[in-house]
């Protein structure tokens, strides 16, 4: 029971929320209110001119009697005239009563022959014989029209008298009842037809969007299925660009994704392959003396330290990928640093018998970074710039720094990258000489580290090179660390 109350009001609130459904409930709305408007309008004009003919008919016949009446001097000689017949006609045309009333608000003739004699001071006569100009009253409460027009005398035109007259509007009444029975039919009618046009419309109105669902739950692994145009409103097109844009980022992460596996894939299977192949010769061979052994031994060793390197290299970068993987952000004298990290590579550079200079402009350099982290990134370029030099040549520190951020050159004149190279270098598994870097023990990684680690600094990092020449690479970093 209380599952099917549950399912029940989620599936209202699912349809309250539908675009469809608020279409349809606005085009519904808005039509019935018109109409409900429209409806009261064609009533009440109705009712208005209906009310002021009746009135209108009724003061033109009643000033021809008031003119009648005071051509006859009837207030002076009440006696000598009977009104009995005219009044009876006037007030079956009127369907009403009629009072003829004097100037001391005397009843001197009354159609219904009830208050001959009497007193009559209602505000309509009072008026009336004050002004001398017709006085009408419509009270739509009791339905009916009160009308005071004066009596003049023939000579002075001075108000000698006032017809005081009511009639019922029963007839008004009726017609109107008629009229709004037709009308409601009228609008139940026509409140049908706006129902099958909101049901109609909103569905037109949804397609579009029924469309791009479509296209997106069409989209399968591969995201082939890019430039689809819906036109029907500038909002589905712009959703749809957005919507192409994002599967092209999409395509590019998965190329990239696939890849880098295939890449990882074939790093890997480099040392294993030359491993099974020294294993192999090793089996294979009768009477392989111990020097030999001994020999292809350390090979397979030195393969393992290979795989070992780019496995180490391989976790890195992903470390530096993951988004939890936050740096560990302190206050680093960065001259000190690089000095240090110099300091454990001077071995290799005088194996190779390379020059290290560091020139730190004597500036004292505080910067807020992830000290180990940093000095991979920069321990990996001075590291190929002794790599990738030539017997005595030289590799070159310099840092400098502003308010803002803090420089790193390192500069050789080394062997150089060819123009066209220039711009791969920090891709992934990259080289530009790939057996010459397996040889000296590159794994095709260390520039793509040493990138994400400056992007995580919300660094910048821009090489130059000049084949045969030397390379300069310039890192820019953030004296302040921004999250
Ligand atoms: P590797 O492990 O091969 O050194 P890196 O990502 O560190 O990989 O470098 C990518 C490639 O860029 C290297 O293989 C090399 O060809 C080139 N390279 C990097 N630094 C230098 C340099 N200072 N001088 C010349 N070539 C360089």
């Amino acid at each position: 029971m209380l599952k099917t109350i549950i399912s029940f009001i989620i599936q209202k609130s699912k349809l309250l929320k539908s675009l469809k459904f608020r279409i349809l409930v606005i085009v519904l709305l808005v039509g019935a209110v018109s109409i409900a408007v429209m409806r009261a309008g064609i009533l009440n004009d109705y009712l208005s001119r209906a009310v002021s003919n009746q009135t209108n008919t009724a003061v033109t016949q009643f000033r021809i009697l008031s003119n009648h009446l005071s051509k006859v001097k009837f207030l002076e000689n009440k006696e000598d005239y009977d009104t009995d017949e005219e009044l009876s006609l006037f007030s079956s045309f009127f369907n009403g009563r009629i009072l003829i009333i004097d100037s001391n608000f005397r009843v001197v003739a009354d159609s219904y022959d009830m208050s001959v004699g009497k007193t009559m001071v209602a505000k309509e006569i009072i008026n009336c014989a004050g002004t001398g100009s017709v006085i009408q009253n419509y009270d739509d409460v009791n339905a009916y029209i009160e009308l005071a027009v004066p009596i003049f005398a023939p000579d002075n035109k001075s108000v000698q008298g006032v017809i005081f007259a009511s009639s019922s509007t029963s007839t008004i009444a009726d017609n109107l009842d008629v009229l709004s029975r037709k009308n409601d039919i009228l609008v139940v009618t026509l409140i049908s037809l706006i129902f099958v046009f909101a049901l109609i419309a909103s569905s037109i109105l949804v397609n579009p969007f029924n469309k791009i669902t479509k296209v997106i739950d069409s989209v399968d692994e591969g995201f082939g299925v890019t430039g689809v145009k819906i036109p029907d409103y500038t909002e589905t097109e712009a959703i749809m660009e957005a919507f192409d844009k994002l599967l092209s980022r999409m395509k590019i992460l998965d190329d990239s994704r696939q890849e880098f596996v295939s890449n990882v894939s074939h790093e890997l299977k480099t040392p294993l392959a030359s491993m099974k192949v020294l294993a192999d010769s090793i089996r294979m061979g009768d009477d392989v003396p111990v020097e030999t052994y001994k020999e292809f031994m350390d090979d397979i060793a030195d393969e393992v330290d290979r795989e070992n390197k780019i496995i180490n290299d391989l976790l890195s970068l992903v470390k530096m990928d993951r988004k939890a993987g936050k740096p560990n952000i302190s206050m680093v004298d960065v001259n000190l640093m690089i000095s240090q990290m110099m300091k454990m590579l001077l071995p290799i550079a005088e194996k190779s018998n390379i020059e290290l200079i560091f020139e730190d402009k004597g500036k004292q350099i505080a910067a807020e970074i992830d000290e180990t982290k940093m000095t991979l990134a920069l321990m990996n370029l001075v590291e190929n710039a002794i790599k990738y030099n030539k017997p005595g040549g030289w590799v070159r520190v310099d840092t400098d720094a502003d308010y803002q951020f803090f420089t790193v050159k390192v500069s050789d004149n080394g062997i150089g990258i060819p123009e066209d190279s220039i711009e791969h270098i920090f891709e992934r598994f990259y080289r530009v000489d790939k057996s010459h870097s397996r040889e000296i023990g590159g794994t095709g990684l260390g520039l793509a580290i040493t990138r994400n680690v400056i992007l995580l600094h919300r660094g910048a990092v821009k090489a130059t090179s000049v084949e045969g020449e030397g390379t300069t690479f310039i890192v820019r970093i953030p004296v302040k660390y921004v999250e």
